[in-house]
């Protein structure tokens, strides 16, 4: 679809106005600044918006500039992402906090190019950063964005955001008065007002000029897309003991729950019994089974069976105090075999 630029103002101005006045309250937006606003981005690439918005503040007091997250270990980051998902990227902030506090000067580029070089930046975050702490014209096209996009020109063409929806956001972006008003206002006005399956056009500033609207076609827009069937698989979590000590050990750098700890597991693609458990992880004791429970991820559903015993303190593992598991990256699953032992 061309707009005319007569069109384009328009748009780009009624979402600069309906965001300042319609902004939700979040503390980044109290207090917007590069840093702040990367890891903001970094945060909320997998999570739910009002879980980054409690643990953002905790996160930025901590490592309130790139050189203090250099400075830290990982496990210090990896215990503040606790319950947020998606492991590898709190190991790409950190890494990405090394890189700007040693090749940056501990500041946060603003040029796009710079931004794709930094591990875990990806075009939209890239984007982000740039038009929203910086200011530059710069596009971004996520799922609200990508959404409101297809609605306002009644493009029913791509399920997910494709190089039609980028080619239309930098026509917009770059004849905006301000890319951080008119990037985040976008992306605000698909999070509240043309949501995916109720859209408000009633609310809407882009109303008058919004093609789906017009059509009354804004329900199939964009077309669902194929969704690809979860694998399941198996894990076998125990939970050792030994006086009063439990067990731990570190997951592999990559793949999933990257370099969090858990209790001894064995991860498969198929059943085990509970003598293929003890023997894969070469231990003595029968191990008793305490519980079970499903554990879905956006692609695969883990059935894990929790067992427990006591075993000899063993240099293989990790052994950490009962009143001190909080201090321990787990991911939350692990969290969950933790409290199948407790209440058992
Ligand atoms: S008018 Fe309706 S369909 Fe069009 S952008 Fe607004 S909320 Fe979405």
């Amino acid at each position: 679809m061309a707009f005319e630029q007569e069109e384009i103002l328009q748009i780009t101005s009624k979402i600069e106005r309906w965001f300042t006045k319609s902004a939700r309250e979040f503390p980044w937006r109290n207090d917007d600044f590069p840093w702040g606003r990367l890891v903001c981005e970094f945060m909320a690439q997998q999570t739910q918006i009002d879980r980054v918005a409690q643990r953002w503040p905790i996160m930025l007091q901590r490592f309130p500039e790139p050189s203090s997250m250099a400075k830290s270990d990982e496990q210090g980051v990896l215990e503040l992402w606790q319950g947020l998902g998606y492991y590898r990227r709190a190991k790409n902030l950190k890494k990405t906090a090394e890189i700007i506090a040693s090749e940056f000067g501990g500041e946060v580029p603003s040029d796009i190019e710079s931004l794709l070089q930094l591990p875990g930046v990806g075009k939209y975050t890239a984007g982000a950063i740039a038009s929203i702490a910086f200011e530059k014209h710069a596009p971004i096209v996520d799922a609200n964005v990508h959404r409101v996009l297809c609605r306002l020109c009644n493009h029913a063409g791509d399920p997910t955001p494709s190089t039609w929806t980028w080619q239309i956001s930098e026509l917009l972006v770059t004849s905006c008065n301000s890319p951080q008003l008119f990037n985040e206002g976008l992306m605000e006005l698909g999070a509240t007002v043309c949501t995916s399956k109720s859209p408000s056009c009633d609310d809407c500033p882009l109303q008058s000029c919004c093609g789906a609207s017009k059509e009354n076609t804004q329900r199939d827009i964009p077309p669902p897309k194929k969704r690809a069937t979860k694998k399941r698989v198996y894990h076998y979590s125990v939970v050792a003991e030994h006086e009063g000590e439990l067990a731990f050990e570190q997951r592999n750098d990559s793949g999933l729950w990257a370099g969090m700890w858990q209790v001894p597991t064995i991860d498969s693609d198929v059943k085990l019994t509970e003598a293929q458990v003890r023997k894969k992880l070469n231990l003595k004791n029968k191990l008793i089974s305490i519980g079970e429970f499903e554990h879905v991820l956006s692609h695969r559903i883990i059935s894990f069976s929790v067992f427990a015993c006591k075993i000899e303190r063993d240099r293989r593992f990790s052994w950490v105090k009962q009143d001190s598991l909080h201090e321990l990256p787990l991911a939350s699953a692990q969290r969950k075999v933790l409290a199948v032992h407790c209440v058992t």
